[in-house]
């Protein structure tokens, strides 16, 4: 009861502008937010595990201006464009480069939602600050390319902002000048650092336009769909990071960071000493699920996928893989609520399988499958997941 008079308060006070309700594809697409696949981005992107770039293996050591930084911005590009996304390098000064894409959408495509994170840093690794907002982003990107929306989402990596929110700064004042109409912006920076495990999810508002209802929108997500960090909104909010640019241009924007007023701020921040082991992943999750969690409901999702029966959407069985796209080996990871029946089918494009993977009744709960698919042509093929409840369907490519 608590939890629903609590939401009810917040409709009525703080969502003239943003209306919710639950919706199982948003409860679907929270549950796809995944730990092993965020672990995977933020390994990558904090330089603790190689990455391939244009056919090429490298290690993204560090992702600091003055030292240039065109392999991070390289590896995110590449990463937007193998979902699909034509992402633009925005080479908006002499070193810096945002990376950007837009995912259109069906009703409102002059519409737009964004999620961003900055990129660079000030020393080697730097995992929290910010490879974190970085891996979520690409989680953000992983999972809702493969939903379509009523509104257009933006996936923007800004570059200088830590000599000064220079990146962010640049697109907003175009965005502005050209009238871009930019409903609402998700800024994560540095989401994975909760040492007293509290979960506190702090959400940094001002005033500007519909801030007040964004960052009431993020407190109801959070109830609606439990997710495990307890957000604290926090008025005035910081302006040290890159949604501050936003508001300077009016438009709605909100900063998710660990407890930075709070007091359980990052001791390794700035200095090559932050890296995924002093992080707490359990948190990172959860500050991913609540970012991509509302941005897929406010950018009204019109359907989950290919193939993918409506009413089966927000639960029985989750369908993954990662990492994805892949060549050689992927792990394929299906979970279901109840223990049942499971024919999983690995098929290609034109709809022939090609593997079956499982047939015959699982436990509920997560499992993991490693795929080697070394003989199979490159291009896109699909997991079928079937039940007595329906079929599931995920996009797998193989490059
Ligand atoms: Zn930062």
């Amino acid at each position: 009861m608590k939890r629903l008079s609590t939401f009810l308060i917040i409709l009525f006070f703080g969502l003239q502008s943003f209306s919710q309700e639950y919706n199982p594809v948003v409860s679907n697409v929270i549950n796809s937010v995944d730990l092993d696949s965020l672990t995977m981005w933020l390994r990558n992107i904090s330089g603790e595990d190689p990455v391939i770039i244009n056919g090429v293996e490298e290690t993204i050591d560090h992702r600091v201006d003055s030292w240039g930084n065109d392999l991070a911005m390289e590896y995110i590009a590449d990463v937007l464009e193998s979902y699909g996304l034509e992402p633009t390098i925005d080479n908006y000064n002499a070193n810096g480069k945002n990376v950007y894409a837009t995912q259109l959408g069906t009703t409102y495509p002059d519409q737009y939602y964004m999620i961003c994170a900055h990129y660079d840093a000030v020393d080697y690794y730097c995992a929290d600050d910010n490879g974190s907002g970085t891996a979520a982003v690409f989680e953000a990107v992983r999972i809702l390319t493969q939903m379509s929306f009523e509104y257009s989402i933006i996936y923007a990596l800004w570059d200088q902002e830590e000599i000064g929110l220079v990146g962010s700064g640049n697109y907003a004042q175009n965005a502005s000048n050209m009238g871009m109409d930019i409903l609402g912006v998700i800024n994560m920076d540095m989401i994975a650092y909760d040492s007293d495990n509290d979960m506190v999810a702090e959400i940094h508002r001002n005033s500007a336009s519909n801030t007040v209802e964004l960052s009431n929108y993020l407190v109801a997500i959070d109830e609606i769909y439990e997710i495990p960090v307890v957000p604290e909104v926090q008025y005035p909010g910081a302006t040290a990071s890159d949604h501050s640019r936003f508001w300077n241009f009016g438009y709605a924007a909100v900063l998710m960071i660990e407890e930075y007023f709070g007091g359980n701020f990052n001791p390794y921040y700035h200095t090559e000493n932050d890296r995924i082991d002093i992080c707490n992943l359990d948190y990172f999750h959860g500050m991913s699920q609540l970012a991509i969690g509302t941005l897929s409901s406010l950018a009204s999702p019109v359907s989950f996928g290919t193939g993918v029966n409506e009413q089966f959407a927000g639960s029985p069985l989750i369908l993954g893989n990662y990492p994805n796209p892949f060549s050689g080996q992927t792990t394929v990871t299906y979970e279901l609520t109840n223990s049942s029946d499971l024919n999983l089918q690995l098929v290609n494009s034109q709809g022939s399988t090609v593997q079956t993977l499982v047939n015959g009744l699982q436990n509920a709960g997560k499992h993991h499958y490693e795929i080697n698919v070394n003989e199979l042509p490159k291009g896109i093929y699909f997991l079928v997941g079937t039940t007595q409840r329906g079929s599931q369907t995920h996009k797998l490519v193989v490059q």
